[in-house]
């Protein structure tokens, strides 16, 4: 048996397997953005433009909404999305407690109030159990993340919204062509956001984001809060007349023209990705004590992120915490050359922000009338426990062309646990410290460093 890299033996994964880039970039990519600087329109706005127009019309017919809004990055996109649907200052929005802090920050650019709902531990998404708790009279809308690319549990939390009659915004920033009972996501709730963030399954040469709806007057919301308030003629004089509050959120045309360039091959990328992470779990499925993602049978993982979750009893070390082994197993992985890391050291609520009610200088929390809910990160067991035992693989999957990488993942995951007893003395540590605690330990020393 070889000796574990972590104790000098030798890497699993070769130092001549590399990652490859992500996104990939092709000639057919280049040629795009090239027609767009030969082309010489490069905003949304400008008259004869046909990028960014062109990238909503295929996204809608992608997604299968009636309508799709191109903008500037998937936070905007979420913000505009909420801020189309005009819920008054105070509002309370019910966010996933784990996620990435756009996800709950988007509702605080648009003055309503975060109420963070605990996860499902096997889906990692929002339990509609728990938003229906969340729930009170000020709720106006849910925000649903397909957290790693897996759908939430739609069907339920869509007939919670309907008996309050309130709006489910789709945050499907990291599960672009996922499915649900048959549906594409952003195309379930009433008005959704998508990220082209160079990190994501679908990306543009920088930054953009997507809203897609089936519902005109939302639509044109979207639509004006993009472009400063204003409705822009299709043809005509344009009035420079405001209608409601906008912003300037408009796409560039050259990441338009780039996305639509890898929307070209989306699908085929998608297929390969899915072969490449399902012969990976497939390899890691007997490893004792490893829980490998969970995809209930009506839906598709788009494997935006791969989290695992240790368990130290079926690991075969039941006297050990989940927190100091998930370490030790990191560090193992890593030395072997799996680039694993931690995603979110904190549940959303214990950010500071939120915590603090910092937002806008204690508002929307002091506003007459609205209510302060609990963002004791205690309060979201779930989403602690698994922060705390459990870890992930981003970016290095999303290749199309990673299946071989991949294969030697599986050949270190495998050696790993070759190695589990030696891994106990690893596990130890008096001075272990649960992610959240390092998170605000994290912070308070790159806040010295910075400030002086
Ligand atoms: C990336 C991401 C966003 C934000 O997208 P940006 O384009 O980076 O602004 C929002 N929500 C989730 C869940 C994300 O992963």
């Amino acid at each position: 048996m070889d000796k574990l890299a972590m104790l000098g033996g030798t890497r699993a994964v070769p130092r001549t397997h590399k990652i490859k880039a992500w996104p990939a970039v092709t000639p057919e990519d280049e040629g795009a953005v090239r027609r767009v600087m030969a082309g010489g329109r490069f905003t949304s706005a400008s008259a004869g433009e046909e990028e960014v127009s062109s990238l909503e019309r295929e996204w809608a017919l992608k997604v299968g909404t009636r309508h799709c809004v191109a903008v500037s990055n998937g936070t905007a996109a979420l913000s505009l999305a909420l801020a189309a649907l005009d819920m008054e200052p105070g509002a309370e929005v019910i966010v996933p407690a784990l996620s990435f802090i756009a996800s709950a920050v988007a509702p605080l650019h648009v003055m309503a109030v975060p109420v963070f709902a605990d996860i499902d531990p096997l889906t990692y998404n929002m339990s509609p159990r728990a938003v229906e708790a969340a729930i009170t009279p000020r709720t106006r809308a849910i925000v649903v993340v397909h957290l790693h690319g897996l759908p939430a549990d739609m069907d339920e939390i869509n007939a919670i919204a309907a008996r309050h009659g309130i709006a489910v915004v789709e945050d499907a920033a990291q599960a672009h062509g996922a499915q649900y009972r048959g549906r594409q996501v952003g195309s379930i709730g009433t008005i959704n956001s998508f990220s082209l963030n160079v990190s994501k399954n679908l990306a543009t040469c920088g930054e953009g984001g997507l809203i897609n709806t089936d519902d005109d007057a939302l639509h044109r919301r979207a639509l004006m809060a993009r472009q400063f308030g204003e409705l822009l003629p299709a043809k005509g004089e344009r009035s420079y007349v405001a209608h409601m509050l906008g912003w300037n959120q408009k796409p560039g045309a050259i990441q338009a023209a780039f996305t639509r360039s890898q929307l070209a091959r989306f699908d085929l990328d998608d297929k390969t990705r899915d072969k490449n992470v399902r012969a990976l779990l497939g390899r890691l499925a007997p490893l004792d004590g490893l829980i490998t993602p969970a995809v209930p049978d009506d839906r598709t993982h788009a494997w935006h992120i791969l989290r695992f979750r240790v368990d130290p009893v079926a690991f075969g070390l039941p006297d050990h915490l989940a927190g100091p082994l998930r370490g030790a197993v990191m560090r193992a992985l890593r030395a072997e050359g799996v680039p694993v890391s931690p995603y979110q050291l904190m549940p959303l609520p214990g950010q500071k922000v939120f915590r603090e009610r910092l937002g806008f200088g204690g508002y929307p929390w002091a506003l007459p009338g609205a209510r302060t809910p609990s963002y004791a990160v205690e309060d979201f067991p779930h989403t602690l426990r698994v922060i705390e035992d459990s870890f992930t693989l981003q970016k290095a999957h999303l290749h199309p062309g990673a299946g071989p990488l991949l294969e030697r993942y599986a050949d270190a995951f495998t050696k790993v646990w070759q190695h589990r007893d030696t891994l106990a003395g690893h596990a130890e540590g008096a001075s272990y410290q649960t992610p959240w605690e390092r998170a605000d330990e994290i912070a308070a020393a790159e806040w010295a460093a910075a400030t002086g």
